[in-house]
C-alpha cells in the first residue's frame, strides 16, 4: 500500500479562526463573541483520511464548515490544489466547490423528504450542469448507485423507505456524484446502528480506494476514528491539541487531553495506559474561554505557566505535534510548579 502520509498536499488551512458575534440590545451590537475556533492550521494530502477529533463543542465542525466555506472564517485561509480557496467568488468559487463535498450526520435530516433518491443524487448534477442529455444525467446517477450499493430499483422511491443505512448510503452517492478531491465527513455514523456503522465505514473505505479520495472525518469518538485515519488532529475548545499519525497518536499520545480522551474510550485497550487520566469538570464557555492553555481548567498536569500563557505548538517526534508546557525544555523551576486544577462546572 503506498504511503498515504507522503503524498501531495492537495488542501493547507492556515492559522483559521472562527469568533461568532453574541449581540445584544437595539442595534445588535456584538457584546461578545464565541470563540468557535483559535489559530487552527493543518495540512490534507491526497488520498488520505485526516481525522479531526475532539468533545462535543471542540470546534471540528466549525473546522469543516470554515474549510467549505459555509460558514467564512474570521481570519485564516484555505489553500486548494495550489488556489487560495478562501478568496475565490462567483464562478471560480462554485467550479472550486466542486472538488470538495459533505457528508452529513444525521441521514434523516439531510435528504429531502420531497425527491426521490434519483433526484437527491442528481441535484449537484443539476447545480453544476455538468450532463447533455438526460439519458447522460441517468446513466451517471445509475452508475452511483451501484458504486455505493444501492439497487436500481430504489431510484424512483423516497428517503422515508429506506433504513438509516441506506439513506446514509444516498447521502454518500450524492456527496461522490461530481468526484470531489476532498469529502468532509462530519460524524457520518454516529446517528447509526453499531452493526451499520461498521458497513458504512467499510463503504468509504472501498470508495476512497477506488476513487482516490481525501477524506476530513470529523468525530467524537476515537474508536472509530482509530480504525479509518491515517492521521488524526485532537481539538479542544476551538484549539489544536495534538496531531500525529494514528498508530502514533494511540501509541504515544503526548498531550494530557489526548491521554484522558483515550482513557474514556471504552473499545481501545485501555490497559495500555496504566495511569488513566479521567476528565474532570465541564469544557469552558467557547465565550469565556480560560487564560493560558485553554486545557488548565481540567488538566491533571497542569502547572503554574499554563494559566499564564497559552503553548506553541511543537514537534515532540517527526511529524508529531503536540502544544503544550510540559515539552518546553525553557521552563523555570516556577513556572513548573504544579498546580493542579479546581473542578469547575459550567451552568
Ligand atoms: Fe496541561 Fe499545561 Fe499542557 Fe495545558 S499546557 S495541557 S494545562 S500541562
Amino acid at each position: 500500500m503506498a504511503d498515504k502520509n507522503m503524498g501531495e498536499v492537495i488542501l493547507k488551512a492556515e492559522h483559521l479562526t472562527k469568533h461568532y458575534p453574541i449581540k445584544k440590545g437595539l442595534f445588535g451590537r456584538a457584546e461578545n463573541y464565541v470563540h468557535a475556533l483559535e489559530d487552527v492550521s493543518f495540512e490534507v494530502r491526497r488520498g488520505e483520511t485526516f481525522a479531526i477529533v475532539g468533545e462535543s463543542g471542540c470546534g471540528k465542525s466549525t473546522t469543516g464548515k470554515c474549510v467549505l466555506r459555509l460558514t467564512e472564517p474570521t481570519s485564516g485561509t484555505v489553500t486548494l490544489d495550489g488556489v487560495d480557496f478562501t478568496a475565490l467568488k462567483g464562478a471560480e468559487l462554485t467550479e472550486a466547490r466542486k472538488k470538495m463535498t459533505l457528508i452529513f450526520q444525521d441521514p434523516y435530516s439531510s435528504l429531502n423528504p420531497r425527491m426521490t433518491v434519483a433526484d437527491i443524487i442528481a441535484e449537484p448534477l443539476d447545480i453544476a450542469k455538468t450532463y447533455k442529455t438526460r439519458a447522460e444525467r441517468d446513466a451517471r446517477v445509475e452508475e452511483i448507485m451501484s458504486k455505493v450499493g444501492l439497487d436500481l430499483a430504489y431510484k424512483y422511491r423516497y428517503p422515508h423507505e429506506f433504513s438509516g443505512g441506506q439513506r446514509q448510503r444516498i447521502g454518500i452517492a450524492r456527496a461522490i456524484v461530481l468526484e470531489p478531491e476532498i469529502v468532509i465527513c462530519d460524524e457520518p455514523v454516529s446517528a447509526l446502528d453499531v452493526s451499520v456503522q461498521a458497513k458504512v465505514i467499510n463503504l468509504l473505505e472501498q470508495l476512497q480506494d477506488d476513487l482516490g479520495l481525501a477524506y476530513i472525518f470529523i468525530s467524537h469518538d476515537l474508536s472509530v476514528v482509530k480504525h479509518i485515519s491515517d492521521r488524526i488532529m485532537v481539538m479542544y475548545l476551538g484549539h489544536m491539541m495534538e496531531l500525529a499519525t494514528s498508530e502514533e497518536l494511540f501509541a504515544n499520545p503526548c498531550h494530557p487531553y489526548t491521554e484522558a480522551l483515550l482513557g474514556v474510550v471504552p473499545r481501545i485497550a485501555r490497559e495500555r495506559i496504566q495511569d488513566k487520566k479521567i476528565l474532570t469538570g465541564d469544557v469552558p464557555s467557547p465565550a469565556n474561554p480560560p487564560s493560558g492553555c485553554c486545557f488548565h481548567t481540567r488538566c491533571a498536569n497542569c502547572m503554574r505557566v499554563c494559566a499564564q500563557r497559552a503553548p506553541q505548538e511543537r514537534e515532540v517526534s517527526p511529524g508529531h505535534i503536540c502544544a503544550c508546557h510540559l515539552y518546553d525544555d525553557t521552563l523555570t523551576e516556577d513556572e513548573r510548579t504544579p498546580e493542579p486544577p479546581v473542578v469547575t462546572k459550567v451552568g
